[in-house]
Order: structure tokens, then sequence, then C-alpha cells
């Protein structure tokens, strides 16, 4: 099934012609979700062809306006065109009682069920799972409360080897205790071992979004490994100061959270407006980890299904 990121906004907190404020809308398994609703996002997710009443859920990382205020405007939009799915938010504290007064200066009575989990942690916690993925939530370094997210599908079972069902007569009890990473005890007790009737499922694909931060290695841990890493990359080197004093990372920066962690691949997103063109921040970036590209408006990157090594 396609993991897929769809870059809705690249831009920092002010918008350009070109690059909207931050928002990305992701397909994971079958489910839609958005991360981040700056202002534009829902005619963003028109722009490129996407359906907005199928996102179960929306993952805010922090209250600045140029990640929430397209919000309160989808959330209405969904309700006018007649919503009746539920709809989850998860945000740092402050966007349950900021919604709620919108909604009731302006009269708006939800048709849907909506529900606004505060966020509110020191330390990477899950919170929310669905059937086939979680998603972690982590404290990044900005200068609001602000949380950074790992999208990671659960590991699927292991795969049986082709007719040995029909070689050992196995129940479909005896097939998914064998897929769970069982022996096969056969009736005069001999025991199959598992290796030889199963081989390794692919590889659960993981994605992190970093969005704002301040350069900060103990994020590494909790983004270690990632198939694909997010980061912000507000300035570049020449403002590696200013970076730091507006809690913002620079694109060297986020290349070395990349090499630090073993991503698979980074993408540089959230782009000063001074920026025109960000090709010199893509080359300090590779200069320091080469698998990197620039987020832009309407680009879509793809996690690819990965055999387990046998
Ligand atoms: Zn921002
Ligand atoms: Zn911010």
């Amino acid at each position: 099934m396609p993991f897929e990121i769809l870059i809705l906004g690249s831009g920092a907190a002010t918008p350009t012609f070109n690059r909207n404020c931050s928002a990305q809308y992701l397909t994971i398994c079958g489910t839609q979700v958005l991360i981040d609703c700056g202002e534009s996002t829902q005619n963003q997710i028109r722009k490129y062809h996407k359906k907005f009443q199928t996102i179960k859920a929306i993952f805010i990382s922090h209250l600045h306006g140029d990640h929430f205020f397209g919000l309160p405007g989808l959330i209405s939009t969904m309700h006018l065109c007649g919503r009746t799915e539920p709809l989850t938010v998860y945000a740092p504290k402050g966007a349950r009682e900021s919604l709620m007064l919108l909604f009731e200066v302006s009269g708006t009575e939800l048709r849907f069920e909506l529900t606004i989990n505060e966020i509110d942690t020191l330390e990477p916690v899950e919170i929310h799972h669905d059937k086939n993925f979680r998603v972690v939530a982590f404290p990044l370094h900005h200068s609001l409360p602000t949380y950074g997210f790992v999208f990671e599908e659960f590991t699927p079972l292991l795969n049986l080897r082709p007719n040995v069902r029909e070689q050992y007569g196995m129940s479909n009890d005896e097939c998914v205790r064998v897929k769970q990473g069982e022996d096969l005890v056969l009736a005069d007790g001999t025991v199959v071992p598992n290796v030889e009737l199963t081989f390794p499922p692919v590889k659960p694909r993981r994605y992190a979004y970093c969005c704002d931060t301040a350069y900060d290695e103990s994020i590494i841990p909790v983004v270690a490994g990632v198939d694909l890493l997010c980061m912000e990359s507000t300035f570049g080197r020449a403002f590696e100061q200013l970076a730091k004093d507006r809690c913002h990372c620079t694109a060297a920066q986020a290349a070395s959270i990349a090499l630090q962690a073993g991503a698979g691949k980074l993408i540089l997103t959230h782009f000063s407006a001074r920026f025109i063109d960000t090709t010199p921040l893509l080359a300090e970036a590779r200069s320091v980890f080469a698998n990197t590209e620039c987020a832009a408006d309407g680009a879509i990157f793809k996690i690819e299904n990965q055999q387990e090594q046998l």
C-alpha cells in the first residue's frame, strides 16, 4: 500500500507566491491524515486534487499561525460540505480553547464529532494508533511548545513460503500462529522450525516530521533509522546566528541531524521567504548528507516497500 507525502506548503511564516505555509497530506496504509494546517491548506488540498473529507486525523506541530491558522477554516468547510465522519485533531495545549471560541463566535455548530487531543509531553509518546500504523509525538526545541511526529507502520506478519500449507496440511489457526513466529508441531510430535515455513515480511516504513525546531541533537534517537526525515530549513549557513535566535535550523544543521540519525533520505522544508531559489540550501545540505531533496508545493515523496533481509 502506498506511503506517500504530498507537500501542500513548503514556506515559513510568510507565504509567498510559490510557497504556502506548512501543511502535508500523508497517505499511509490507505488512510489519509494531515500534518500541520497553515493558511490556504484547504485550497492547496483542492488544487492537488486530494479529498479533505477522507482525512481521518490532523496533527498540528505547534500553534504558530503558519502551522495552525488554516485549521478552523478547513474544519468549517468540512462542516459546510456535509461531513458526518468523526475527525480527530492532535495539537499542543491551547488548540481546543481557541478553536471552540472561534466556532462559538462564528455560530458554527459542527455536524460531525470533532475530538481535540492536546499534546503535552516531555518524552516521546504514542498519541495515535490505527489498524496499520501508529504516530509518536516528541518535543522539539522552538519558541512555543512544539512537537515532531514519527509515523510508522506496524510490523506485518511473517509470510508463508509457497506450498507449505498444503505440504503440512496446516489449519487456518496453525497458519496464523506460524505467521506470528511459532514453530509448527505435527501430529507425530515432529517440530518444523518457523524459519523453514516463512520468510520475512516487508520492512515497516517510517516517516519523521520535525518543524519548527532549533538544532537539537536530542531528537536523534527518536528519528534514528527513519526512511524519510523532513526537517525544517528556514535559513542557510549565512544566517546561523539568526536561526539560533529564532529557534530554527539551517540546511546544514538539518542535514547533520539526518546524517547522525542514519535517515534514508532528507527533505528540507519551511524556507524563509528571503530564499527565492532553494538551490543554495540544497547544496549546503548535500555537502553534509547527500540524499537530500527540497520540498516544493505540490511535490510528492514516496516511501517504497523493502523486503527485510533474510
Ligand atoms: Zn513555522
Ligand atoms: Zn514556529
